[in-house]
């Protein structure tokens, strides 16, 4: 093609592609093990397949229902009551998505107008900030200070002003793998009273928690629940992020306005996969026990960090690892994440990329959602670094 006859003036100069295609890319063509962007490296459950292909053969091709097919509606609003206590309506409260970032997207247009501030808790995962600002809105940072990365509640109350419109919330945390504990959720809920802030809550990682420690869904707690949005994932739960079909939860009013916007991004999600997903959901275990399988994972890749000069950060949830390398070089983690790929075969995503002013912590972030081979592999590589 000739080159375009005008300038185009971006709706997002600062943005580029994103971390996650980067490293992904350069992953592949180094031949390097990828623990960068976040997906499984093994297969999901053979009979979570065979229900899509048996749905397509079964004549299950056209348009599902704008807000979701009702069969998975019912059982994603029946999953939460069970685990959280919270009923939502299954007809007017869940909306079916293309994954948890069309949700958030989604959420956030239907919500926020210029000149409204959201608050955002930093390292912030990387499409939350380019959504409110395509809204115009302005994306207000708290910082989360290594190496716990717990919210502090004090400065996030002085960044919230009659301009607040939503504060956006993830735990279990990308890229950190805090969570937020009971007590955050009261801090929360304390700072939102009386006013008309909109909570926000991104817990696509909900099953993917630690060490005995049980989800502080915003959905547990039902002063935060009557205000919020809750997104959800099957792509994280059940090994196939590739499907791209997570939800949203909210009161009636707020998905009202979520479904405005909802049916002229995508109108509706593809059918046979939100059946199978229906079925598949028949057997609350498929998500009671990923906990245990993915601490399994956390504690073997931790263990072989050990053997490296990488030092492990706390990991409470989520299925990624922080590693300070402060051990191993002053560079900073965009250069070290692109070398590690190149030399030793190893990708893995710089934290910076998750701070609008690139704040360096030294610490890299490694997806531990992998084989075990996978795993030591990368880990005996990791110990020449
Ligand atoms: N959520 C995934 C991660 O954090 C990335 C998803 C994506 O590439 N957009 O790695």
């Amino acid at each position: 093609m000739p080159r375009l006859p005008f300038p185009v003036e971006s709706r997002l100069p600062g943005v580029g592609t994103t971390i996650f295609t980067v490293m992904s890319r350069l992953a592949a063509e180094c031949g390097a093990i990828n623990l960068s962007q976040g997906f499984p490296d093994f297969s999901a459950a053979p009979e979570l397949l065979d229900r899509v292909s048996h749905h397509m053969h079964a004549g299950a091709n056209q348009y599902a229902p704008m807000a979701g097919i009702p069969s998975l509606r019912e059982a994603i609003c029946a999953r939460s009551e069970g685990l959280y206590g919270t009923r939502y309506d299954p007809e007017h409260e869940v909306t079916v998505t293309a994954g948890g970032t069309q949700a958030i997207f989604t959420a956030v247009t239907a919500l926020v107008r210029p000149g409204d501030e959201v608050i955002v808790l930093e390292p912030v995962y990387d499409s939350y900030v380019p959504a409110v600002e395509l809204a115009g809105g302005r994306a207000l940072r708290a910082s989360l200070a290594p190496p716990g990365y717990r919210p502090d509640w004090a400065a996030i109350r002085a960044l919230v002003s009659p301009r607040t419109r939503m504060i956006l919330v993830n735990s279990p945390h990308n890229p950190t793998g805090s969570v937020f504990t009971a007590g955050d959720l009261d801090a929360l809920a304390g700072l939102v009273r009386g006013t008309g802030i909109v909570v926000l809550s991104d817990e696509v990682y909900e099953h993917i928690v630690f060490d005995g420690a049980r989800h502080e869904s915003v959905s547990r707690h039902p002063e935060l629940a009557g205000r919020s949005f809750v997104v959800g994932s099957f792509g994280k739960t059940f090994h196939v992020t590739g499907w791209k079909v997570g939800w949203a939860l909210a009161p009636r009013e707020l998905m009202a306005e979520f479904r405005k916007v909802h049916q002229f991004v995508v109108f509706t999600v593809n059918t046979p996969v939100q059946l199978a997903l229906a079925d598949f959901m028949s057997d609350p275990r498929r998500w009671l026990d990923l906990p245990a399988f993915y601490q399994r994972k956390r504690d073997l890749f931790r263990e072989g960090l050990s053997a490296t000069r990488l030092d492990p950060l706390p990991c409470s949830g989520t299925y990624f690892q922080l590693a300070s390398y402060g051990r191993v070089s002053d560079e900073p983690d965009t250069e070290l994440a692109e070398r590690l790929t190149r030399e030793i075969g190893v990708a893995s995503i710089p934290v910076s990329a998750f701070f609008a002013d690139g704040r360096q912590d030294r610490v890299l972030r490694f997806c531990f959602a992998k084989s075990d081979e996978t795993l030591s592999r990368a880990c005996e590589r990791l110990a020449k670094v």
